[in-house]
């Protein structure tokens, strides 16, 4: 009766065991270099978190603008002016009009700006000039377009125009020429897109200056160019705070200028301000990874089998990854203990049946010590690592 139950219960812990191990781009034993004091995840870490679908959009031509991509806020479809507002104290109808699909400034109205207030985004943004030339200079087709309301990225006929650098279309107005001047001629769409990324301060201190990223037709004119201020006109513009927020304006500078097809997409936090990409700091890589940790044990609860108990064990042994939780540990040495005891106790015939288990059991404990989660002296690893070779599966033959 006792040697019947040690059996059932050999093979309760091994019947179902099995758990794709094999170390490489699919799968476990956790691949890469493991997390560190400015990473909470490892190379190649699988618990990161996967990119959100989006459906891209599609490009424009003259005659049609593109479509945005599905995650977008539209803030004018070429349909009405329902998303914005006179820029003017308390808002209000704005004088500024829509004919055939796109917005038009009508000259002396004020600017225009948009009932929706936001910060760090992609902008898309095309503009016309009127295809009559008038002016020249700063005279000619001029806009604008005000990021937060106040930081001008220049909207400027200057198709065979000279005009000073720092003013050119795509300059940031005051501060910046763009690195090159691709403007189709009058009265073509220009297309516009921005990355936006606002200063950050904590109190007087900048974590991080921002940035501005503008292309134009396609063309690379502003390459991550520091926000030294919102920039202005003939006044040397300081770096500082901007808001968290504003609305996006477009400038009335006298000229019917027109714009189509603008949408925006929110970014993610930056990592000086609360976000997970790049570089963290010590602080908030510890606080995810503790969280990272949790999560990944809680997941092992969930896989608790009896029957099978290899999947929670490497969740478990998985977690230590992030945090080497003495508990955990204590738990990884119990549950593998018994199940090297389980394998031991099976009859030579059926050894062969669970070489890919206790391989990958072996990988994964290789991985830990490796990184010094475990010591090398760690019980169980070293006890199936000598199963591994005594059976000759450290060779590499079938
Ligand atoms: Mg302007």
């Amino acid at each position: 009766m006792k040697v019947f139950s040690a059996l059932a219960a050999i093979g309760a812990v091994l019947a179902l065991a099995s758990v794709g191990y094999a170390a490489g781009s699919t799968g476990s034993p956790f691949y890469g270099d493991p997390p560190d004091d400015h990473h909470p995840w490892a190379v190649h870490d699988q618990n990161r978190p996967q990119p959100k679908l989006v459906t891209p959009g599609s490009f424009g031509t003259q005659e049609q603008p593109g479509k945005p991509p599905s995650d977008a806020i539209i803030l004018f479809d070429g349909k009405d002016l329902s998303k914005w507002e006179a820029d003017k104290p308390g808002g209000g109808p704005t004088k500024w009009v829509v004919k055939d699909g796109a917005m038009e400034c009508t000259p002396g109205s004020g600017y225009i700006r948009t009932k929706d207030q936001f910060g760090d985004c992609q902008l898309h943004i095309e503009w016309a000039a009127p295809k009559d030339v008038k002016g020249d200079s700063q005279g000619r087709g001029n806009s604008g377009i005000f990021l937060e309301g106040f930081c001008e990225i220049q909207v400027l006929d200057d198709y065979n125009n000279p005009t000073y650098a720092d003013g050119f279309a795509a300059s940031v107005y005051g501060i910046n020429p763009p690195a090159a001047n691709p403007l189709n001629p009058p009265g073509q769409w220009q297309v516009v897109d921005i990355v936006f990324r606002r200063p950050v301060y904590k109190g007087d201190k900048c974590l991080d200056p921002g940035y501005v990223t503008v292309f134009l037709n396609g063309v690379l004119v502003q390459d991550h160019t520091p926000l030294e201020g919102p920039g202005g006109h003939m006044k040397r513009s300081k770096a500082g705070p901007f808001p968290d927020k504003g609305p996006l304006k477009f400038q009335d500078h006298g000229n019917p200028v027109r714009f189509r097809n603008v949408w925006y997409r929110e970014l993610p936090l930056r990592s000086v301000e609360g976000g997970t990409d790049g570089a963290l700091s010590v602080e908030a890589t510890a606080a995810k990874r503790k969280e990272l940790a949790a999560m990944v044990r809680q997941d092992a609860a969930k896989l608790k089998d009896p029957a099978n108990p290899l999947p929670e064990l490497r969740r478990l042994m998985e977690s230590l990854v992030y945090e080497k939780d003495e508990a955990t540990v204590q738990k990884v040495q119990e549950m593998a203990a018994k199940y090297i005891a389980a394998v031991k106790a099976l009859p030579a015939d059926k050894l062969g049946s669970k070489k890919d288990d206790v391989k990958g059991l072996n990988a994964a404990f290789a991985y830990l010590v490796k990184f010094n989660v475990l010591p090398a002296t760690f019980g169980p690893k070293v006890e199936i690592e000598k199963i591994v070779k005594d059976q000759g599966w450290d060779k590499n033959k079938k």
